[in-house]
């Protein structure tokens, strides 16, 4: 049974980081006029509300989204990657009960009316949410309660040869830092001109750093490797049980033009969530 909830985690600073980066990928592949694919292995339950619930309970997005929201603590305006996903974020930026987009709520806001967005959740009560948002009014968006790596196995190669493929599972489960990496080099086979962005957690009890190599190794193309660390990895929050430390980003065919917004973003972060210069950034040109 899964016991994550993204509820408790929405608007968190690692929320910040994957979101803002996804946005700039999004708004880079909508640019031509080809139809798309996004799809949303992990999607959680679609949008939020900070001021309720798990989100309220954990307050978690205060540290996150409330400090974008109230203009950063930068030196300077907030970098343009952070401007355009506090704009995205509209209303739901804190507690005056807006939605604040989730994943799937993010990619739908790019779809046009020749793309297709598939969310795949297994979550019951997150798939609820997630269905009651996409299985209603959405005609190219549907919501799956399935297994999301075999799911994303059936979609591939999308028609059009387009494709924005979001990664993002809670590694509840250890067999996950197993499991993606397979999955991964069967979807590349499959589709390899595919944008993939696969988030992992950086933690204290397992060692990410070879997790991010063996994907970076799995494919030859453009890729990048993004990290933003909140604490010392020796020195994790007292409250957080796996040792959570930070987090990092894979991405496979990235826009280049995501290589200036992260030099800029990335140490904006760090410094607004704590931990100056601890971010690392690792940029791979295809052979
Ligand atoms: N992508 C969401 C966002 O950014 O708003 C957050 C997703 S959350 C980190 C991961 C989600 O994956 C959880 O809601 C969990 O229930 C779900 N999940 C776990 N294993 C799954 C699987 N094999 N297939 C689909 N969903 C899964």
């Amino acid at each position: 049974m899964l016991a994550y909830r993204h509820g408790f985690h929405a608007g968190a600073a690692a929320d910040v980081f994957k979101h803002s980066a996804l946005i700039h990928c999004l708004r880079h592949l909508v640019q031509k006029e080809k139809p798309c694919l996004f799809v949303d292995t992990h999607a959680g339950a679609g949008s939020y509300n900070l001021a309720e619930g798990f989100s309220a309970q954990s307050g978690e997005w205060k540290n996150g989204i409330g400090k974008i929201a109230a203009g950063g603590q930068v030196n300077g305006p907030l970098p343009a990657m952070l401007e355009k996903y506090r704009e995205i974020c509209g209303a739901g930026t804190g507690a005056d009960a807006g939605v604040y987009p989730g994943s799937p709520e993010i990619m739908a806001r790019f779809l046009r009316p020749e793309d297709r967005l598939v969310c795949f959740e297994l979550h019951p009560g997150d798939f609820d949410s997630l269905s009651e948002r996409f299985n209603s009014s959405e005609v190219r968006a549907e919501a799956r309660k399935e297994d999301g790596l075999a799911g994303l196995l059936s979609l591939l190669p999308p028609p059009s040869r387009r494709g924005l493929i979001f990664i993002d599972p809670s590694y509840e489960i250890k067999d996950d830092f197993d499991t993606i990496p397979g999955m991964l080099q069967k979807a590349l086979k499959r589709f390899s001109g595919g944008m993939y962005i696969v988030w992992y957690p950086l933690l204290e009890t397992y060692p990410a750093e070879d997790f991010a190599e063996r994907l970076m190794g799995l494919y030859r193309g453009n890729r990048c490797r993004a990290e933003l660390h909140h604490a010392d990895k020796t020195a994790p929050p007292a409250n957080s049980p796996r040792g959570f430390y930070g987090s990092g980003l894979v991405i496979f065919n990235p826009p280049w033009t995501l290589r200036p917004e992260l030099e800029n973003t990335l140490p904006a972060l760090a410094a607004l969530y704590g931990n100056p210069g601890k971010w690392l950034l690792q940029w791979e040109e295809k052979a």
